[in-house]
Formats: structure tokens, C-alpha cells, sequence
């Protein structure tokens, strides 16, 4: 997954242009930048690389989300249904909307299960929020269908899931809304830095007004904007989009190394009896960060992930104890831990929630084991951990 593995000389040259003007802003000072435009130009090549109409860039993946509930409408009251297995930012910009996170089933895609989803659906509902994880998509067309049925806003968080596509459709531009995450630990990274992707126009003039205080960006002198509605500052810097810049240029061969990488280690792992893998939808479409598999019970996976470790074969994560990752250790959640009042039908839907009843969450995460593929490892590397991985899984089955 990380693209980081892959810095050179691309990323210093587009940070050093940025250096050389000064101007770290990516708004206005037009006549002192010397033409550059990092987060304009970086926001065109997402454009173009995933086919999408609109693209504003964020200061995060957190902040796209936060971004995307603004703009689609998401408030106060609204209940938004999401994934047992994500990371923490969903809820959490779910929560910053003042809307209220609605935790459903996953399935062996290890992403939304479309019939848990449309059993939780109430007359409250305004958006369903599937998040691609470790790379693979969930069941966009069942999702997309339930949506349309249900006149519900669709938003994919692919922040995992970049260059990752379903029925050649990218992911982060199938639903109304998408978004990426561009941390230190995604496929493409800037640092920090995140964007909202949409085909509708006025999702994205409010997007490109929201990130920025609510400035509308019309003329050249920043004091002459006016501020349609309310905002926030969620805006990226030049330096991140440099970075970020040169980094989407490698995308093509970042993907398709994980994808060799994944490969070698699938075939090795195919052979262990015991050991089978997530269903992912299409299979072409997977960005390969990540190879995902499942082990027959869950003490056999645990048994399985302390012995890879042990056996220095890190980077195999068992989600089902990670307190980012999965509901079950996600205790501030679970218990309204806030630093301030919170939005009191929020409070009541989480105290009315029963935490223990994800139980087809748990019987896969149980049993699931990731296995993060790395970029520099040379094609003999890759070829000698697969065989470490296969050996040690078959030593405890
Ligand atoms: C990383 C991530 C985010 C948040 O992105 P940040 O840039 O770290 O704020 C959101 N959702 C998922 C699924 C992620 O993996």
C-alpha cells in the first residue's frame, strides 16, 4: 500500500518548486508564484487518472469525509449507515456532522453486507457509506441499486482502495460522492492530505467553498470573496500537493507491482490446505494493497498471526484486535466518550445500540488475517516470504 516506498527525485523536484516561489498557500498571491499551482494541477491529474468530473483536495481522508457530509447534506438527526470494519474516521466525521452512525454487518468481502444494510434502513436514513478495505471494493451494484430504491445518498470512502476499480468504473467515482485519503501509509501519499471526488457540480462548488471558510473563490483578491454559507479551514498545502503530485505519476507502476507482489503470495498461500480468501467482487479491480484470508476458526487465525510475527513476518495484521480497525475495541465509540455535549439522538442511539449483535462481523474478522504487500521487495523477496508465510500458516493447522 504505501507509495512512500516509492519517493525519489520527483517528489523533491515538485516540493523544491514550491520552495523556490515561497508561496506554501495554494489560493491567491498570484503575482508572487511564479505560475505554480500544485493543488490545482494535482487536482487535475486526479481528474484525469480516475475519470471523475470534479476533485477538490483536502488537508485529509478524515476531512474529505467531514467535506462530503457537508456538502451531500448530512446534519443534525440524520443517520447515516456504515461498516463494522473500517477505520475510525467514519464514524468520527459521521459524529462531526451531527448525524448518526448506524454500524451494520460486514460480509466475506470484508465490506458492507447490501442485506444488513437495507434492514437497517429507517425512515431517518440519508446515506449509505460502504468503505472499500485493504484495497478490494464491496458490492457497489447491490449497494447502488439499494440506494436508488431507497432514495439514499451514496458516498465510497475508498481511501484504502486507490486505482482500485469495479466493472471498470474506479472506486471513489461510482457513488454520488467519493473520497481518498493521500497519509503517509496509503497508496499514494502527500504526507497528509485527502480528496472528495463527485460528478455533481454543485457537491463540488460547494466542496472547493466548504474547505475554505466558505470563501466562493470568485475574482483574484482573496479580500474581495464573499462567504455563501459556513465553512471551515479543511484546505491541503502546496508542499503536500507537490509531493502528492509526483507520487500519482507512479500510480501505474505502483499498482502494478502490488499486484505482482500479491500474486506471488497468493499462489503460495493457495496451496496450504485450510487457508481461503476474501471474495472480492471483481477480481481485476483490486488495487492488490493488501492480500486478505481467512483461516477455519478464529483461535486457528490467532494461532496463525503469532506465528508469523514470531517468525519475523511482520506486516500480517489481525484486524479483530486492533482498536482502529474493528467495532468490537472501539470503546470511545461504544461509551460516547466526548469532550463536549454531543447531539443528544445520537447518545440515545448509541446507549439503544447492542454492540455484541454484529456477531457475522465477528465470525469473519475472527478469522481474517491481511497481509500488506510491499513495494521494494525484489521478485525473489517476495517469492521467499511467500514460502515463509505458507510454511508457518501450515505449521499450526
Ligand atoms: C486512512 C483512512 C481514512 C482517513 O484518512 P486520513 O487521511 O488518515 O485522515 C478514512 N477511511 C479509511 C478507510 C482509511 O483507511
Amino acid at each position: 500500500m504505501p507509495g512512500f516506498e516509492f519517493f525519489g527525485a520527483e517528489e523533491r523536484k515538485e516540493v523544491n518548486d514550491v520552495l523556490e516561489t515561497g508561496i506554501l498557500m495554494r489560493y491567491g498571491f498570484d503575482a508572487m508564484r511564479n505560475n505554480q499551482w500544485k493543488a490545482k494541477e494535482l487536482e487535475k491529474a486526479i481528474q484525469d487518472t480516475f475519470q471523475v468530473q470534479h476533485a477538490q483536495l483536502t488537508s485529509s481522508g478524515t476531512t474529505a469525509l467531514s467535506t462530503a457530509m457537508a456538502v451531500m447534506g448530512v446534519g443534525y438527526g440524520d443517520e447515516v449507515i456504515m461498516p463494522t470494519f473500517t477505520f475510525v474516521a467514519s464514524f468520527e466525521a459521521i459524529i462531526a456532522a451531527g448525524a448518526i452512525p448506524v454500524l451494520v454487518d460486514v460480509d466475506e468481502t470484508l465490506c458492507l453486507d447490501p442485506k444488513a444494510v437495507e434492514a437497517a434502513i429507517t425512515p431517518k436514513t440519508k446515506m449509505v457509506m460502504p468503505v472499500h478495505m485493504c484495497g478490494s471494493m464491496a458490492q457497489m451494484d447491490e449497494l447502488m441499486a439499494i440506494c436508488e430504491k431507497h432514495d439514499l445518498l451514496l458516498l465510497e470512502d475508498a481511501c484504502q482502495a486507490i486505482g482500485g476499480s469495479f466493472n471498470g468504473q474506479k472506486l471513489g467515482t461510482i457513488g454520488h460522492g467519493g473520497t481518498f485519503s493521500f497519509d503517509f501509509v496509503k497508496t499514494i501519499t502527500c504526507g497528509e492530505g485527502g480528496a472528495f471526488l463527485t460528478n455533481n457540480k454543485e457537491f463540488y462548488t460547494h466542496a472547493d467553498h466548504y474547505t475554505d471558510h466558505g470563501h466562493d473563490h470568485i475574482g483574484t483578491d482573496r479580500g474581495a470573496e464573499s462567504h455563501p454559507f459556513l465553512g471551515y479551514n479543511f484546505r491541503i498545502s502546496e508542499l503536500h500537493a507537490a509531493v502528492g503530485l509526483a507520487q500519482i505519476r507512479k500510480l501505474d507502476s505502483i499498482l502494478a507491482t502490488q499486484r505482482k507482489h500479491n500474486a506471488i503470495i497468493k499462489a503460495a498461500l493457495q496451496k496450504v490446505e485450510g487457508i481461503s480468501f476474501r471474495h472480492i467482487p471483481d477480481p481485476q479491480g483490486d488495487n492488490a494493497s493488501f492480500l486478505s484470508f481467512f483461516l477455519p476458526t478464529e483461535d486457528l487465525a490467532r494461532a496463525a498471526h503469532k506465528a508469523l510475527l514470531s517468525n519475523g513476518l511482520g506486516g500480517n495484521f489481525y484486524w479483530y484486535d486492533n482498536n482502529w480497525h474493528y467495532i468490537k475495541k472501539w470503546d470511545h465509540l461504544k461509551n460516547a466518550t466526548s469532550l463536549f455535549p454531543l447531539n443528544p439522538a445520537l447518545v440515545d442511539a448509541i446507549k439503544n445500540t447492542d454492540f455484541n449483535a454484529f456477531q457475522q462481523s465477528d465470525k469473519i474478522i475472527g478469522r481474517t488475517i491481511s497481509s500488506l504487500i510491499n513495494l521494494n521487495w525484489t521478485e525473489e523477496q517476495a517469492h521467499e516470504r511467500a514460502e515463509k508465510m505458507a510454511q508457518t500458516i501450515a505449521s499450526v493447522l
